[in-house]
């Protein structure tokens, strides 16, 4: 078997322009952030061939004994993590996590309460494209037009209203906390099952810096890859396990521990064979979490965010709420004249990545919208501070104050590489 580079050329010249295109531009992306080398050899390793459907101790296939150590080594830092009492970090994504939830606690046709998707809401909490959407009878609260936050009284009139089997709480473009507290209590008012989908926010709130979903919600739910920075992927959680008071007893009639029903969703529910590579990626990333520099890291998100969302209102932006308590902001590009669609294509000819976005209450469709969503996750991995992000803001505002500019866009297309340089990524040994 020989290596990548002779026996696949051409995919290989195509993984080296991604790892410079990761190392030469500003990402911003909000969802997104750059792993460890650890954390991709991890990956990238014999584990990918074992097939090992079932828990640890508990699977279909043989030979899955050492695989269950990686398993159980992701479970036990997940729960440490999150002072968690029970984990799966099984799922595929979070979507899949997901899709776990909807299986073992609603039935086809039962009605669920989220966040809209035009107000920062996920796919995943129903959309009519979605299955979420398709198969659930969903209904929506939103955020306020004048403060761009949401009002726990709206959302509680709503939940009187509609009489949720589920009541679902986060967002993938939401600047501001939740109060989970409250949700909680509004979802006992009308005897709602509470999922918290702390896709976004994970790692903020693995280092207490955000309100903690897992004391109050039922079922917490995550992505691995955003601000928790590990590989793409899904898990999910319970803080409290308690028999499921909501009556659904999965197949075999049994009332059921919460955790037991979301197990079997998982599997045999929605996976097959879990992906063991990943998952030893994910105790990787864990255990990266559990020291005391990720702490440090995530304060450093939270301060870059904020600066940047200063610079923006200083320079004229509607910046979603006004401001940001997490590592990302939604701004509003109508005072610019601009689209969405039209500023994520001007950044991306200066190697600044970021994605248009509905703003609330957007008068334009999806593929157009009226904002774009920055985060300060990627960034602030590679080592950038306040002083970068502002600067960063101003190479922003110096492409789309002069759209017409080709010659604009190279300037800061060269400042961008200068300023990249000064904060190395990744080296191409990556690939060795
Ligand atoms: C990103 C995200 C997801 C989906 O995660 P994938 O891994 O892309 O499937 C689900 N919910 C929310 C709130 C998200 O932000």
């Amino acid at each position: 078997m020989d290596d990548l580079r002779t026996q696949d050329p051409d995919l290989y010249s195509i993984i080296q322009r991604e790892i410079d295109r990761q190392n030469d531009g500003l990402e911003l992306i909000a969802s997104e952030n750059f792993v460890s080398k650890a954390v991709l050899q991890a990956m990238g390793t014999p584990l990918t061939n074992k097939y090992a459907e079932g828990r640890p101790g508990k699977r279909y296939y043989g030979g899955c004994e050492v695989v269950d150590e990686a398993e159980v080594l992701a479970q036990e830092r997940a729960k440490k993590l999150f002072d968690a009492d029970w984990v799966n970090v099984q799922p595929h994504s979070g979507a899949t996590a997901n899709h776990a939830i909807y299986l073992s606690m609603m039935e086809p046709g039962d009605r669920l309460l989220g966040l809209d998707l035009a107000h920062g809401g996920h796919l995943t909490h129903g959309s009519p494209v979605n299955f979420s959407g398709i198969l659930y009878d969903a209904h929506f609260y939103g955020v306020e037009q004048d403060t761009g936050r949401i009002d726990m009284d709206k959302v509680r009139d709503k939940a009187k209203a509609v009489q949720p089997k589920m009541l679902s709480v986060g967002a993938s473009a939401y600047s501001r906390d939740f109060d989970f507290a409250t949700f909680r209590a509004i979802a006992d008012e009308v005897g709602a099952i509470l999922w918290v989908d702390m896709a976004h926010p994970a790692g903020l709130i693995a280092a207490d810096l955000l309100n903690d979903p897992l004391p109050h919600a039922h079922v917490v739910s995550t992505t691995t890859h955003k601000t928790l920075r590990g590989p793409r992927g899904g898990m999910l959680l319970v803080g409290n396990d308690t028999e499921n008071p909501f009556g659904k007893t999965w197949k075999s009639g049994k009332p059921k521990m919460i955790s037991e029903l979301l197990d079997s969703a998982v599997f045999p529910g929605v996976i097959g064979g879990p992906l063991m590579h990943v998952i030893a990626a994910k105790a990787v990333a864990f255990g990266e979490a559990l020291e005391s520099g990720f702490v440090d890291y995530q304060q450093r998100v939270i301060e870059n965010a904020q600066a940047m969302a200063e610079a923006f209102v200083e320079r004229g932006y509607g910046v979603i709420s006004g401001g940001t308590d997490n590592h990302l902001m939604l701004i509003d590009l109508r005072s610019k004249g601009l689209t969405g669609k039209e500023a994520e294509a001007l950044l991306g000819e200066a190697d600044i990545t970021v994605n248009k976005n509905m703003v609330p209450y957007d008068t334009e469709s999806p593929f157009v919208t009226s904002g774009i969503r920055v985060g300060t996750p990627a960034l602030t991995t590679r080592g950038f501070g306040p002083d970068e992000f502002r600067h960063v803001v101003d190479l922003i505002d110096r492409v789309l104050s002069k759209r017409d500019s080709e010659g604009a866009r190279e300037l800061v297309r060269r400042e961008v590489f200068v300023l990249t340089e000064q904060f190395p990524l990744y080296d191409h040994s990556v690939l060795a």
